[in-house]
């Protein structure tokens, strides 16, 4: 029996047969002078890439009819733009110039993607479909699997190198069982992906690139293995695991055993989100993403549609609360119009709060724009920046809350040295919110987005567990007459780890905010341990040796996530 090891992104163990995402296309070559010369070449290299045109098309139409809802209309553009008379005629041109089949057709997609990503709006959101359409026709003619999820008539684990934001969008979790990863770390758009959909998923499974197409494998989501050569234990396990009874529905009432309250809060990056958020319970929204809002858009919302884009987050939690994060541009989340892609090193460059400096106006914008959409909405709304770094930045953002009219202000702790200075950098504002995702990154030093790093990018690491507890001491060293509490909640993905989140309450930490899935199995873990015993948990995370170490003291005490399949 062969084991791989790899970082357990969300729980679920299973038994399926392997199917792999086909490699991307990488850019073609010309063929040599002769070729190009051989007579026929521009008619016959025109009717081939009719002919593949015909074919992606049908084959992405085939695939729409099985489809639902937004996979099926990303499927249905994509097939109209594989036919597309204005990339087929540049294609045709640049042949007609000298150049090869598959080059020509390369240079067409990116001719018409750029000319429709300056038309703005719709039309610059169909330019990935261009793009993907050009992989698709290459591979068409070269005779190799369109890139992108397999099709299959039935059920199974996808075996990816990564995924990216775009196959996600075709991603039908009756189809995939479970998600394998060679590469991406547990803050990846994959990791961040499963756990909203629920998938068992392991990440940075170095090795997983070797497992043969068809065969059968068992995979421990908890547990972070895959088994190539699954055996009479992993088949109890899986049949235990599909066995296991309903996870109770959160009640809206995050509570530890005791009776101490936890609010269990949820992520969203829009009005869908919001609704999903509010039906699995949520107490409130303790992140809302409004970079997600406007993701590759290379101009600044309007006022308008700012209001309208927060207010449909605001009327699903009508006197609850919904914290605003201002946008956060840069690194994982370029924003054109505030953040700079040349950057050599964009983790450490001008992002989150520092874009304010270099282009003023589009913070103050934003935050009348919140505002405005808060006057119109019963939620209690509360603003915070992301990847605030000095109390000097947090006295900042809280004047420029002052002038838009928006009380209590809050700032994340994702930097150190914000949780190192937390006392003077939260005595400012009325709230934090650490995000664990880049608090681990710049903690360890470690590219969140790296395979090779991901073992060092773990939020079990005793080092960020200690940076958490000197947040909350800080908060606590911050409180005056004025504001003696100054709450510090989780917003990154280590409040969605049920055995974590226990440790983050015992460390302190007042909410939990999380993907709208983990609100269940969170609160099912947290309602089993009393206070006293989340604080001992924490003390035992903290002094391990390292996350492993941590995960596994803490796991052991709760034998609770064993009989849930957590
Ligand atoms: C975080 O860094 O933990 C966080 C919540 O923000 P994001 O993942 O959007 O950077
Ligand atoms: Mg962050």
């Amino acid at each position: 029996m062969s084991t791989i090891h790899g970082i357990g992104v969300s729980p679920g163990r299973i038994i399926g047969q392997v199917r792999r995402m086909a490699d991307p296309i990488d850019a073609p070559q010309d063929p040599g002078a002769q070729e190009l010369a051989s007579p026929g070449y521009v008619e016959e290299a025109t009717a081939r890439l009719t002919e593949a045109g015909r074919a992606v098309a049908a084959g992405l139409r085939a695939r729409a009819g099985q489809a639902h809802g937004a996979g099926a209309e990303v499927l249905s553009a994509t097939a109209l733009m594989a036919t597309d008379s204005m990339l087929h005629k540049t294609a045709g041109k640049a042949l007609a110039a000298g150049r090869g089949l598959e080059p020509a057709i390369w240079e067409a997609a990116e001719t018409v993607a750029a000319m429709l990503t300056s038309l703005g709006g719709y039309m610059a959101e169909r330019a990935a479909d261009v793009l993907d359409v050009r992989s698709r026709l290459i591979a068409e003619l070269r005779g190799v699997p369109a890139p992108g999820i397999p099709d299959s008539g039935s059920p199974f684990i996808l075996l990816a190198r990564d995924l990216a934001p775009a196959d996600t969008a075709t991603l039908d979790p009756a189809q995939v069982t479970a998600l394998v990863t060679s590469e991406g770390g547990p803050q990846s758009h994959t990791a961040i992906l499963a756990r909203a959909l629920g998938l068992p998923a392991i990440v940075a499974a170095v090795g997983a690139e070797s497992i043969v197409e068809g065969t059968d494998i068992y995979v421990d989501g908890a547990a972070g293995t895959v088994c190539t050569c699954p055996g009479t234990e992993e088949q109890a396990a899986a049949l235990a695991f599909a066995a296991r009874g309903p996870l109770e529905v959160f009640n809206g009432h995050g509570t530890t055993a005791d009776g101490h309250p936890v609010p269990l809060l949820a992520n969203v990056g829009g009005g869908s989100d919001a609704v999903a958020a509010a039906a699995a319970g949520a107490e409130g929204v303790g992140l809302l993403r409004t970079e997600f809002c406007f993701l590759g858009r290379d101009a600044e919302p309007g006022h308008d549609e700012q209001v309208a884009a927060y207010g449909a987050v605001f009327v699903e939690f009508p006197g609850r609360k919904v914290v605003v994060r201002t946008l956060d541009a840069g690194a994982d989340k370029p924003l054109p119009f505030l953040t700079d892609a040349t950057e050599p090193n964009p983790a450490l460059g001008v992002r989150g709060f520092r874009t304010s400096a270099g282009t003023p106006g589009v913070l103050a914008r934003q935050l009348a724009a919140i505002a405005a959409a808060a006057a119109a909405h019963q939620a209690q709304v509360k603003v915070m920046a992301p990847m605030i770094s000095t109390a000097q930045e947090a006295t900042d953002f809280a004047a420029l809350c002052a002038v838009a009219g928006l009380p209590d202000p809050g700032v994340m702790v994702e930097v150190p040295s914000a949780a190192v200075r937390a006392a003077s950098v939260l005595r400012p504002v009325a709230f934090a919110s650490i995000g664990t995702n880049d608090l681990t990154q710049y903690t360890l030093a470690a590219d969140r987005q790296l395979a090779p790093l991901a073992a060092l990018n773990d939020p079990w690491q005793p080092a960020v567990l200690e940076l958490i507890r000197l947040t909350v001491a800080g908060a606590e060293a911050a409180g005056d007459s004025s504001a003696p509490l100054r709450p510090v909640g989780v917003c990154g993905e280590a409040a969605a780890d049920p055995a974590l989140a226990v440790v983050l309450v015992g460390l302190g930490v007042a909410s939990l905010s999380m993907t709208a899935r983990a609100l269940a199995p969170v609160a099912a873990v947290l309602r089993t341990v009393t206070h006293a015993q989340a604080v001992s948990l924490a003390a035992l995370a903290v002094e391990a040796e390292g996350p492993a170490q941590a995960r596994a003291a803490v796991r052991a005490a709760l034998p609770v996530l064993d009989e849930l399949g957590l």
